[in-house]
C-alpha cells in the first residue's frame, strides 16, 4: 500500500491561541502530510525520544523526512496581510505629504494606469509578489487595478509563486481621471465576472487537494466614491447570487472622504450604511481602515460579522487618523492587519505590527495620559500587547478572510502555512550591536526553572523579531506544506 511521505519538523513553536495569549513550546514535533496539511503536533519531545515517538505514530524511517530546526530558530504560522495594493508597490515611499484624495489623484491613479500595458504587469508583478512572500506573508489580500488582463497576469504570478491569496479587480466607474476609469458599469461587471471565472479555473495548488484552491477572487469596489449607484446595484446582484464570493473595499479612511461619501449618498444614514444598502456587508467582507466609524456603524459591522483590516502605517503616512482598534476588539469585531502598500511604506507585516503597537499607544496616551486603571474592556485605550499583535497578524487575519478553519495557527487538520524564523544572528552581534545570547548574561530576567526560562527566551525572540526583525530573519516560508520563500529558498 502507498504510504504518503510525511515531513516532520522538530524544534521550537510559537503559536497564537487567543487575543491575549500564545503558546511557546520547545521540542515540538509537527507532522505535515503529502497534501501539506498538519497531521499531528506533539510537544516537549526530547532529542533522544524522537524515533520512539515516530514509531508510536506508526511511522518508519522510510516514510519520514525529519527537518530539525537550528538553535535560535522557531516555527510560527505565516502572516495574513488583509489589505494591500500590488500595483502600488512601485510607489512605495512616495507622496506622503499628501492626504488621501490628493494622493490618489497625483500619485496612485497615474501609477495604476500603467497596468493597462500587460507587458508592464508581466515585468513588475513577479518581484512585487516575491517581496511579500520574502516578508513572511503566506496569505495576502491584493487589490489589483481595474484592468482585466493585467489582473489575470497578477493572478498567474501569485499562483506560480505558490502564495495563498485573495485577488480583486477594482470596480471604479466615476470620480476617477479619464485615463483611469471604467467606461460603464456593465463593462465593469462583465470584466469582474470574467475575472472571477478566470481565478476559479486555476488548478487548485500544490496540494492537488480538490476543493482547496490557494487563490480566491474577491469583489473589489474601490470605495463608495468611485462607484455609481448603478454599478453598486449590479454588484449587489452579483454577490447575492454567490455567497462564497469575498468582498473587500475601503471605509472611513479620511474625513474628507467620509464627507464626500455622505454628499454622494444623502439617503444613507452613514458610510457603512451605503455598503449595507447594496448588500456588501457580510461575514466574508473585509473593510480596510475604518478609522472614523460612528457607534451605529460599529454595531452594524459587528452584526453583519464583517472583518476590519487595520492599516496603521498607511493611516500615519497619509495623516488619515488612528483607528480605535482596542474599542473594536472590545466590541467583538474581527480584526486583521494590512500593510496597505503604498499608503504603507512596507510590504512587511512586522512593520504593520509595530505601527499597530504605536497606534494603540497613541490612543492610550490621548485618552488616558496618566495610565490610570481602566475598569471596562480589555483593549480600549491600552497599548496592544505582543500576544494581540501576533494574533491580529495571523489568526485574526485568517478570521477576517474566513479562512480560520484552515490557516492562521498551526493545529492538526489545518494547512501548514508557516514560517521558520531564524534569530540566530541575535548572538552573532553583526545585525543588532550589543546583543548577546541570553544564556551568556550573568543577570537574567528569566526565572529559575528551565521550562519557564526556555519560554522566556522564546518570548524574547518573538518580541525581538516583531520589533527589530525583517526578511533576513525569515528563513523559510511554507504555503500548504510547500517551501516557497525565505532566505533558505534559493
Ligand atoms: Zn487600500
Amino acid at each position: 500500500m502507498f504510504t504518503p511521505t510525511i515531513t516532520v519538523y522538530y524544534g521550537s513553536l510559537i503559536n497564537p491561541t487567543t487575543l491575549t495569549s500564545y503558546e511557546t513550546v520547545t521540542g515540538c514535533l509537527i507532522a505535515v502530510n503529502a497534501h501539506g496539511n498538519i497531521d499531528w503536533i506533539i510537544h516537549d519531545v526530547k532529542d533522544s525520544s524522537i524515533q520512539e515517538t515516530l514509531l508510536q505514530k506508526g511511522l518508519f524511517d522510510a516514510d519520514v523526512t525529519i527537518v530539525p530546526l537550528q538553535e535560535g530558530q522557531f516555527i510560527m504560522p505565516g502572516f495574513v496581510d488583509t489589505h494591500t495594493h500590488a500595483p502600488q508597490v512601485p510607489n512605495t515611499g512616495t507622496g506622503y505629504q499628501s492626504e488621501l484624495l490628493d494622493w490618489l489623484e497625483n500619485f496612485t491613479f497615474p501609477m495604476e494606469a500603467n497596468f493597462q500595458d500587460v507587458d508592464f504587469a508581466k515585468k513588475v508583478y513577479p518581484s512585487i509578489i516575491k517581496k511579500f512572500i520574502a516578508s513572511g506573508t503566506t496569505t495576502c489580500c491584493y487589490y489589483g487595478t481595474l484592468h482585466l488582463e493585467s489582473n489575470k497576469v497578477l493572478t498567474d504570478i501569485v499562483h506560480s509563486l505558490g502564495q495563498r491569496a485573495l485577488i480583486g479587480k477594482c470596480n471604479m466607474d466615476r470620480n476617477c481621471p479619464s485615463y483611469y476609469i471604467e467606461p460603464s458599469s456593465s463593462r465593469s461587471i462583465s470584466d469582474t465576472q470574467a475575472f472571477i471565472s478566470y481565478v476559479r479555473s486555476l488548478a487548485p495548488g500544490p496540494s492537488n487537494n480538490p476543493g482547496n484552491p490557494l487563490i480566491y477572487p474577491v469583489v473589489t469596489p474601490r470605495f463608495a466614491i468611485s462607484c455609481t449607484n448603478e454599478l453598486l446595484s449590479s454588484l449587489k446582484t452579483l454577490v447575492h447570487l454567490d455567497t462564497r464570493l469575498h468582498i473587500q473595499t475601503h471605509i472611513s479612511e479620511n474625513m474628507k472622504e467620509v464627507e464626500y461619501t455622505k454628499e454622494l449618498y444623502p439617503d444613507c444614514e452613514h458610510y457603512a450604511g451605503v455598503y449595507d444598502s447594496y448588500g456588501l456587508l457580510r461575514n466574508n467582507t473585509i473593510l480596510a481602515h475604518a478609522i472614523w466609524l460612528q457607534e451605529k456603524e460599529i454595531d452594524l459591522v459587528k452584526e453583519r460579522e464583517v472583518g476590519i483590516s487595520h492599516c496603521p502605517t498607511s493611516n500615519f503616512n497619509l495623516r488619515s487618523g488612528i483607528a480605535p482598534i482596542g474599542k473594536y476588539l472590545d466590541r467583538g469585531v474581527k480584526i486583521g492587519l494590512g500593510t496597505d502598500v503604498s499608503g504603507g511604506f512596507s510590504a512587511s507585516m512586522l512593520v504593520a505590527m509595530r505601527n499597530a503597537s504605536i497606534a494603540s499607544t497613541v490612543v492610550a496616551l490621548q485618552n488616558n495620559p496618566t495610565n490610570a486603571p481602566i475598569k471596562e474592556g480589555k483593549f480600549a485605550n491600552r497599548q496592544l500587547p505582543l500576544a494581540t499583535l501576533l494574533y491580529l497578524a495571523t489568526k485574526g487575519g485568517a478570521e477576517v478572510c474566513v479562512l480560520d478553519q484552515q490557516i492562521g495557527s498551526l493545529e492538526p487538520g489545518k494547512s501548514f502555512d508557516a514560517l521558520i524564523v531564524d534569530m540566530s544572528n541575535i548572538s552573532s552581534t553583526s545585525k543588532w550591536p550589543g546583543d548577546v545570547d541570553p544564556a551568556l548574561r550573568k543577570i537574567s530576567t528569566t526565572t529559575s526553572s528551565s521550562r519557564s526560562s526556555s519560554r522566556a527566551i522564546l518570548e524574547g525572540l518573538l518580541e525581538k523579531f516583531v520589533f527589530c526583525g525583517d526578511d533576513r530573519n525569515v528563513f523559510a516560508v511554507f504555503v500548504q506544506g510547500k517551501l516557497i520563500g525565505g532566505t533558505s529558498y534559493a
